[in-house]
């Protein structure tokens, strides 16, 4: 079977609680590598550097992407954020399923560019929601808040290009993680991704 490690797309709205799931996803399962990305916005109160993300400023990221680090690198509310190239790479070749959690616009650019990624978009049950859980995270300003309910507004019109959709119920990360494993773990399995054993067995059979 398909050795090399499945590369996958997490996106959703900001508030849908995708952090928190890719954190209980790491505790739990060790075959799962998260990248960690470059960005030039600020660290929010316990984020540390090289954990959440690698703090970078203006200048360092364009010297980044002068020097073509990047899978792939977005826009998002006035600020960049990129995949750092090298780890994802030899994340893969180790056999490990590489879990990028990117905005839509980089999801895509990876889709393009990278076919046989699994994307998915992960979205609270309702917009009510979103806004609600967005305003109780209380390390944002209203105008931060309002700037990304439009940003999802927006986001809304490409979510029926992932493959798949995952609703986080309030209160239910735990189960929603469990459905995030098996998407990832049956993706491994598509035909699609294992023509080299296809081929092989077709091989294996003309000569026994
Ligand atoms: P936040 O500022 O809330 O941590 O992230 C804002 C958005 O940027 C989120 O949707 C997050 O998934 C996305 N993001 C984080 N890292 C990257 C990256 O490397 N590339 C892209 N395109 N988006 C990213």
């Amino acid at each position: 079977m398909n050795r090399r490690g499945l590369l996958v797309v997490v996106s959703g709205f900001s508030g849908s609680g995708k952090g928190t799931l890719m954190k209980l996803l790491m505790e739990k399962y060790d075959n799962y590598s998260l990248s960690i990305s470059a960005t030039t916005r600020s660290p929010r109160p316990g984020e540390r550097d090289g954990l959440e993300y690698f703090f970078k400023t203006q200048e360092e990221f364009l010297q980044m992407i002068r020097e073509d680090a990047f899978i792939e690198y977005a826009r998002y509310v006035d600020n960049y954020y990129g995949t750092p190239k090298d780890y994802v790479e030899k994340q893969l070749d180790a056999g490990k399923d590489v879990i990028l959690e990117i905005e839509m616009q980089g999801a895509l650019k990876v889709k393009e560019k990278m076919p046989q990624t699994l994307l998915i978009f992960v979205t609270p049950p309702t917009a009510e929601e979103l806004k609600r859980r967005l305003v109780s995270r209380g390390t944002e300003s209203e105008e931060v808040v309002a700037a990304r309910m439009a940003q999802a507004k927006e986001e809304s019109r490409f979510m029926d290009c992932y493959d798949y959709i995952l609703v986080n119920e309030t209160n239910q990360e735990e189960s929603c993680m469990e459905r995030l494993h098996e998407l990832i773990q049956s993706a491994h399995q598509e035909t699609s991704r294992n023509e080299e054993f296809i081929e092989e067995m077709r091989e294996q059979l003309k000569n026994i």
